[in-house]
């Protein structure tokens, strides 16, 4: 047997067993590609519990330096253990590959979060931060300097926590003031003493912390150029730009952490005590819905950080929460009292479309390359499962000619967008309802909604009640996830149905199009530029544009990505 044919059979082993631990593992769902390895759900038969299996194929590990490096970073890894740090299980190896078990981030990283989200509000940043300073303090305790902290490397569990990972660049300090001279790898955040190879230490990691900071609260990195010298000609000259609307402690600790001279550098117990981390609401979970909604920072949490804090700056003069300005903003103008309503925040970063001209623009470069004459078969790394979708419609009831259209997301929250423009949607905790009209959206907590809202309520009751016990559910394999008061969901801005599909545009920008005759789906993510697909047998596979570029894909798709142009075409004009 060839070579490659050999390693293909290895990648297709459903079963793996662990000679060191003697368990079987089961190979489960496919969770990404890295530069060495391929990461795959891992279910231990014995227990049940599931793991990320991390497989590095020997084929990669010829030179003895890459082997080295390896399990360099294998036995840094395993060393360390913290709530706020990716647990190294175990590892083994067996004739073709090295096996790394890992706990399971499901969640994906602050990576995907970013590209959907783009910026994160300043509690949201302050929870990140305080989980990645915690890990951080406790690595440099125990001597170890991370130097490729990035929002790749931040994964997220399923409660969104925040959990570093990947030690591929890491060191271990061996003696006190030690600098290191050499670094093999490109750190993404590099720090200046890195690139003038003066020596460095732990405080590299807090430069990319700042780097990290900057990036979450505005959008792009700090030193971000169109070419590498330019970055790192920028990073020598400590060259960036702190926006005058940045939250003012924000700004401070930035400035701290980007200090050109690294002994400059505040460390991570310092800067636990930042006005940053200190002075202000950081919430003590997030819910799911963050990963790609802007959280609700309600009245009562500001109002509740107002008292707490109250010897401290106001919070309002910061103008960390703008949800309070809002709040108020709104309550004059209604002229009434809000009752219930707690938060009041609109989400004004989506385009005035809905990014229907971005959905047409992915279409046309995927339609552009003929994928049905590229396409030669199906190979895993034709799927890219970090842009898999969280949201999209997992059922539906057509009452139009009376009430409206009513709707489940996948995530159990219930919607119905009523023939009157207005729609509710009830989280998935059943408590928490977004009503939203053309001029706001209103928050309540069952059952305290205003009683004009009451008949809607019933016709949105009915819809539950109606699907939860007549329909199934599309796209079953998601979890479903529990509503909570900071949740938002997007809502069902645009549908209408054809002889062939049911159609569905939501206000974060996802297209959805059932179709009638073969019960397929196809969810398009144009932040993500991913094409998900639900086949005929319920498989869920997740395609971005430059994959199917690359590969090509099924002719039975591509026709139903061509449809799906003409209807968001038709979106458009409407
Ligand atoms: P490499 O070290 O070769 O770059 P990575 O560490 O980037 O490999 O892992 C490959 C992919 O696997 C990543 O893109 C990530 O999406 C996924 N992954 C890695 N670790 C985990 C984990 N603990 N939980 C879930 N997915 C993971």
């Amino acid at each position: 047997m060839s070579k490659a044919k050999e390693k293909v059979q290895e990648d297709v082993k459903p079963i793996i067993y662990d000679s060191v631990n003697k368990t079987n593992y089961q190979r489960g769902s496919f969770l990404g590609k890295g530069g060495f390895a391929k990461c795959y759900e891992f279910k231990n038969l014995s227990t049940g519990e599931v793991f990320a299996g991390k497989i590095v194929s020997k084929s990669m590990l010829i030179k003895p330096h890459h082997k080295e490096k390896m399990f360099q970073e294998i036995n840094i890894h395993r060393s360390l253990s913290h709530k706020y740090i990716v647990s190294l299980h175990s590892y083994f190896q067996d004739s073709s590959n090295v096996y790394i078990i890992l706990e399971l981030c499901s969640k994906r990283s602050l990576m995907e979060m970013h590209k959907r989200r783009k910026t994160f509000t300043v509690p949201e940043a302050r929870y990140f931060m305080r989980q990645i300073l915690l890990a951080c303090k406790y690595m440099h305790d125990n001597q170890v300097i991370h130097r490729d902290l990035k929002l790749g490397n931040l994964f997220l569990n399923d409660n969104m926590e925040l959990k570093v990972g990947d030690f591929g660049l890491a060191t271990r300090i061996s003696f006190e003031g030690e600098r290191k001279k050499t670094l093999c790898g490109t750190p993404n955040y590099i720090a200046p003493e890195i690139l003038t190879k003066k020596g460095h230490s732990f405080e590299v990691d807090i430069w990319s912390l700042g780097c990290i900071l900057y990036t979450l609260l505005v959008g792009s990195p700090p030193f971000e150029t169109n070419t590498l010298k330019n970055t790192y000609s920028k990073i020598k000259k400590n060259d960036y730009f702190l926006p005058i609307s940045m939250d003012a402690a924000a700004k401070s600790l930035i400035k701290k952490l980007l200090h050109p001279d690294p002994l400059c550098r505040p460390s991570s117990e310092e800067i636990l005590m930042h006005d940053f981390l200190t002075n202000g609401y950081i919430p003590t979970r997030l819910p799911t819905s963050c990963l790609c909604m802007k959280p609700r920072i309600t009245h009562n949490m500001s109002v509740f950080e107002l008292t707490k804090n109250a010897d401290r700056k106001p919070l309002l003069e910061s103008g960390q929460l703008p949800s309070t300005d809002a709040a108020q903003d709104i309550f004059e103008e209604n002229g009434k009292d809000p009752g219930p309503t707690k938060a009041l925040l609109l989400d004004g970063a989506a385009p005035k479309d809905s990014y229907l001209s971005e959905l047409l623009a992915m279409l046309d470069s995927i339609l552009k390359c003929n994928p049905e004459a590229l396409y030669t078969g199906q190979p895993e790394d034709a799927q890219d499962p970090s842009a898999v979708p969280f949201v999209w419609i997992s059922k539906w009831v057509d009452y139009s000619d009376k009430y409206g259209i009513g709707y489940q997301l996948c995530d159990n929250s219930i919607g119905v967008f009523y023939n009157d423009s207005t729609h509710i949607v009830l989280l998935a905790d059943g408590k928490n309802l977004q009503y939203i009209d053309a001029d706001a959206e209103q928050f309540y907590t069952m059952p305290d909604y205003p009683p004009e809202l009451k008949k809607k309520m019933t016709i949105l009751n009915y819809f539950n009640t109606y699907m939860n016990e007549n329909l199934l559910k599309a796209g079953e394999s998601a979890r479903p996830r529990e509503g909570d008061e900071m949740s938002q969901v997007p809502h069902l801005r645009a549908w209408f149905r054809t002889k062939t599909a049911i159609v569905f545009h939501l206000s974060n920008g996802t297209f959805q199009a059932n179709f009638f005759q073969d019960h397929t789906k196809i969810i398009l993510c144009p932040i993500m530029s991913a094409v998900s697909y639900i086949d005929e047998e319920k498989n869920f596979s997740v395609y971005t544009v430059p994959l199917i570029e690359k590969y090509g894909c099924l002719p039975s798709l591509t026709l139903k990505l061509n449809y799906a142009r003409g209807m968001i075409d038709r979106l458009l004009k409407s």
